[in-house]
């Protein structure tokens, strides 16, 4: 009897911790974490955390690589008026975001992120401004950070570096790779083994026939930086697979309308 109890309670407690782990599917990710309602620095911590709690699918953040080549998270190639391609690490850690926050290393980021099973991490791989070399050093130490983390099934890539999207590839064929740069067809990325794009919603208003074509050929398809209400119910209406937006409650409550 207290065989079959035990067994009954692990069963059902498999299926609890099973359900805990799925991610959030309803096409919303935020733009360098949500930071505008909120008053977060953006690609912080507490923008991504922000993200999870507001319930979106991701969170999208930028990455670059210092000088002494640690990958560290920021939008802008400076950072507080430090160059970051041209800056050692410890000296852009003499400043902090508003929030008091520390330059997160990717691997902080990551670390962070793990802590919960619900919001996928969009990791951009910023494209060098010093050579297309160092964009695939970038890409390699990304994959290298995500696989020592343990952190690969919460992450999807971007990027505008087509060189650095397909070092990704070739190191890690089954990861989630998309395209940002607007300047491949859908047929082309398949080729070469991405998993979608995500393009500016003006490259997708100019050629609509990429959303069709990317889905027949079982593409994901992604759209930034989407924040006005009648452009999310086109990609919607489309079958857009996410949207990225700097207004994730907005999509939100569409997403949730539409239900
Ligand atoms: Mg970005």
């Amino acid at each position: 009897m207290f065989r079959i109890i035990a067994l009954l309670s692990f069963v059902l407690l498999s299926t609890v911790v099973s359900a805990q782990k799925s991610f959030i599917s309803n096409k919303v990710i935020a733009h360098r974490g949500a930071w505008k309602q909120q008053k977060n620095p953006q690609n912080t911590l507490a923008s991504f955390d922000s993200a999870v709690e507001l319930g979106c699918e991701g969170s999208e953040f930028d990455v670059w690589m210092t000088a002494d080549g640690v990958l560290v998270v920021n939008h802008d190639p400076d950072y507080m008026g430090m160059p970051i391609e041209t800056t050692d690490y410890e000296t852009l850690l003499t400043k902090k975001h508003e929030n008091g926050e520390k330059l997160a290393t990717v691997e902080e980021y990551l670390a962070n992120g793990k802590k919960q099973k619900t919001t996928k991490m969009i990791f951009e791989i910023k494209p060098s401004k010093i050579s297309i070399e160092r964009s695939k050093e970038v890409a390699e130490k990304s994959v290298l950070a995500v696989k020592k983390m343990k952190a690969k099934k919460w992450v999807d890539y971007i990027t505008f570096s087509y060189e650095g999207g397909l070092k990704v590839i070739e190191m890690d064929p089954s990861a989630n790779v998309a395209y940002l740069n607007g300047d491949k067809t859908p047929a082309e990325l398949k080729e070469v083994g991405f998993f979608g794009f995500d393009y500016n919603l003006n490259v997708l208003k100019k050629n609509p026939h990429w959303i069709k074509e990317a889905k027949d050929l079982g593409l994901t398809v992604n759209a930034w930086t989407v924040n006005e209400k009648e452009d999310m119910e086109w990609l919607l209406k489309e079958g857009a697979d996410f949207i990225t937006t700097d207004e994730p409650e907005l999509l939100l409550s569409i997403v949730n309308s539409e239900k």
